[in-house]
């Protein structure tokens, strides 16, 4: 029987929604979520991110502010902009579009956000209250994202065995940190894997959940996949396809078709894991505002 797929869009609609009605509660208490949006440069994946992040703010009823700096920015620059918004009341939320241009320091940027106000989950307070399990902390929005993702789908990770494909701080590693907490939604057994693994099939194939964040396109074939298992698949990879209308497609790290026969519940690529990272960013965001209260 082929996987049944988990529809990330629909079930990002549902977490929207829900959002919505608690901005608007919040909003009668006097206190509008607001995300500001920092993006350095003119590179256009990330200004097509910047943009759908302020569009889905203005659908939800939180406040956005987009700041925008030259390719050639300094330090100094963006700096200051980080405490203009970090002082900012109306900001609830702060998050500088990644990649920035090289001359930016990007960890020394995030070391700058208030913590309070970090809504991306890369502050190094906020990564290690992620690490202790430390109740009322930011999670990060795609390993958030992914747990949703499965709760809503009723699969408990508690004693599963979970296998992730990658240990980038933004991906990889706060899942290992979300799955590995002895709490509810949680609770797996958790293998990391990533480029000096060595077979690395022999770890996936014992996956009962495994999450993909590689960013190598259809890398996990079927025959690395155990029959039965839930396939996470993060990766976003654009591929030349002549015959799409833009010239390329977008697919997974996963290979669709060929999991499609062994998982029994699969993302796909786009609308799984994708609108989720969105959602939750809206949720961290509301999260951050309640703190007013
Ligand atoms: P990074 O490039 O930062 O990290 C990739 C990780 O995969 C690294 O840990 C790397 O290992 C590992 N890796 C690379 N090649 C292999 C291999 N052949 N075998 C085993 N491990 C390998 O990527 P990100 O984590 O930022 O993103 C991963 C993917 O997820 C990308 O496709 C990205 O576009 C997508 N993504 C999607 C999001 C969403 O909202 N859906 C959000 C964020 C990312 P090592 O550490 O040893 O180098």
């Amino acid at each position: 029987m082929p996987a049944t797929l988990i529809d990330g869009k629909a079930i990002a609609a549902e977490v929207n929604a829900a959002t919505a009605a608690e901005v608007a509660e919040l909003a009668a208490r006097g206190i509008q979520p607001g995300l500001a949006v920092v993006l350095i440069g003119d590179d256009p994946a990330s200004q097509v991110y910047v943009n759908t992040k302020v569009r889905k703010c203005a659908e939800l009823g939180i406040h956005s502010v987009r700041r925008v700096l030259s390719a050639d920015a300094t330090m100094a620059e963006v700096l200051a902009v980080v405490a203009e918004l970090n002082a900012d009341p109306a900001v609830h939320g702060i998050l500088v579009q990644s990649p920035p241009p090289p001359q930016i320091d990007e960890a020394a940027i995030i070391a700058a956000i208030d913590p309070n106000k970090d809504v991306d989950c890369f502050h190094p307070v906020n990564v290690g209250k992620l690490l202790i399990g430390e109740p009322g902390g930011f999670a990060p929005c795609t390993p958030r994202g992914v747990l949703v993702l499965l709760e809503h789908c009723g699969v408990d990770p508690a004693g599963k065995h979970v296998v992730v494909v990658g240990r980038s701080n933004i991906v990889g590693k706060p899942l290992v940190a979300l799955f590995l907490q002895k709490a509810k939604g949680a609770n797996a057994t958790v293998t990391c894997v990533h480029s000096a693994t060595v077979d690395l099939a022999e770890h996936t194939r014992r996956a009962d959940i495994l999450v993909a964040a590689i960013g190598k396109p259809e890398y996990i074939r079927g025959d690395m996949i155990k029959p039965g298992a839930v396939v996470i698949d993060v990766g976003i990879n654009r591929v030349r396809d002549e015959s799409a209308p833009r010239g390329y497609r977008l697919v997974g790290d996963v290979h669709f078709e060929e999991a499609s026969r062994v998982a029994s519940l699969l993302t796909p690529v786009p609308g799984g894991v994708g609108p989720m990272t969105i959602a939750m960013l809206m949720r961290n965001t509301l999260q951050a505002a309640r703190r007013n209260l």
